[in-house]
Order: C-alpha cells, then sequence, then structure tokens
C-alpha cells in the first residue's frame, strides 16, 4: 500500500478556504487541514459573542492569512494572556490567540461558510454551559478549572 497515491489526503493538503466578516470588509484565507474544532461553553466566548456556546477552530498562523481588512480587526484583551478580534464596522467576533497557544490562531466557525472537512470533536467549558439549551450529541465533555478535563456524568452539569 505505501505506493498508492494519497490523493484524500493531498487534496485536503493543497485546499484552502476563505472567511470573513458579515459587513465583508475582512476577508481571511485559511490552508487545510485545521488542527482542531470544537465546542467553547466559557463564559468570555458566550459573553463576548452573544450566544449560548461558540464553536472555533484552530490553525497554525502560518496557513492563515488576510485577504483584506487587517487594519478593520479590533483587538481587545480578554484576559492576561489572550486577546479576541473582531470586525471594527460590524462587530463580527473572528480570531483568538493565546499564550497557552503560541504559534496558533483560533477563528469562529461562522466567520466561514465552507466546510473545513473537520466536524466539531469536543466540548469544552462544558460544566459552565447554559441550562435553556439541551446539548445531546455524542461528543466528550471536558470542563474543570482548565476547561478542558474530562468530564464525568456528575459533574457535567453547569450549576
Ligand atoms: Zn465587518
Ligand atoms: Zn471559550
Amino acid at each position: 500500500m505505501e505506493n498508492e497515491p494519497t490523493t484524500e489526503h493531498q487534496s485536503i493538503e493543497s485546499k484552502s478556504i476563505q472567511g470573513g466578516c458579515y459587513c465583508g470588509r475582512i476577508e481571511y484565507q485559511v490552508q487545510l487541514p485545521v488542527k482542531w474544532c470544537a465546542h467553547c461553553h466559557c463564559t468570555q466566548c458566550r459573553h463576548t459573542q452573544g450566544a449560548p456556546l461558540v464553536t472555533w477552530f484552530g490553525v497554525d498562523r502560518n496557513q492563515f492569512q488576510y485577504l483584506k481588512g487587517e487594519q478593520d480587526v479590533a483587538w481587545f484583551d480578554s484576559s492576561d494572556s489572550a486577546k479576541r478580534g473582531h470586525c471594527i464596522h460590524c462587530g463580527t467576533p473572528l480570531f483568538f490567540l493565546s499564550e497557552k497557544w503560541q504559534g496558533e490562531i483560533h477563528i469562529t466557525r461562522e466567520s466561514t461558510q465552507e466546510d473545513i472537512l473537520q466536524k466539531p470533536q469536543i466540548h469544552v467549558f462544558y460544566d459552565r454551559h447554559v441550562n435553556y439549551l439541551a446539548f445531546e450529541d455524542q461528543l466528550d465533555k471536558h470542563g474543570g478549572p482548565d476547561g478542558f478535563s474530562p468530564l464525568t456524568k456528575q459533574n457535567e452539569k453547569s450549576e
């Protein structure tokens, strides 16, 4: 099998997707494959995006480039070690950078309408999830103080 052409792999490697903000002033391009895709239930994601959860995907910074509008991204420090970027015109949340994930950029899944070839794989900060929406998928639910520790059935509930 070693000599079989790895067509599928190559096509993912060479595929890129585009996304951007709602008003269209910011556009980016990402070279696939993405590293991961996850649902985040942390308080910061929910509050800053006005949503019950936020789905993100991550890529290496060198797989990401602006096509236009880099100057229209407003960054604010959401913690001592992380910042979030949104469009200054339409407010669309787009990016997350953290010292915890150096060399990586996290991008809101809904800022692209294209197939990123990776379905969400996990819930993080799940023990903080809202109580007005049911999450009935079979994905792993992680949480705890760091947001990324496996949860048992008992501590999955939000307070
Ligand atoms: Zn915009
Ligand atoms: Zn979050």
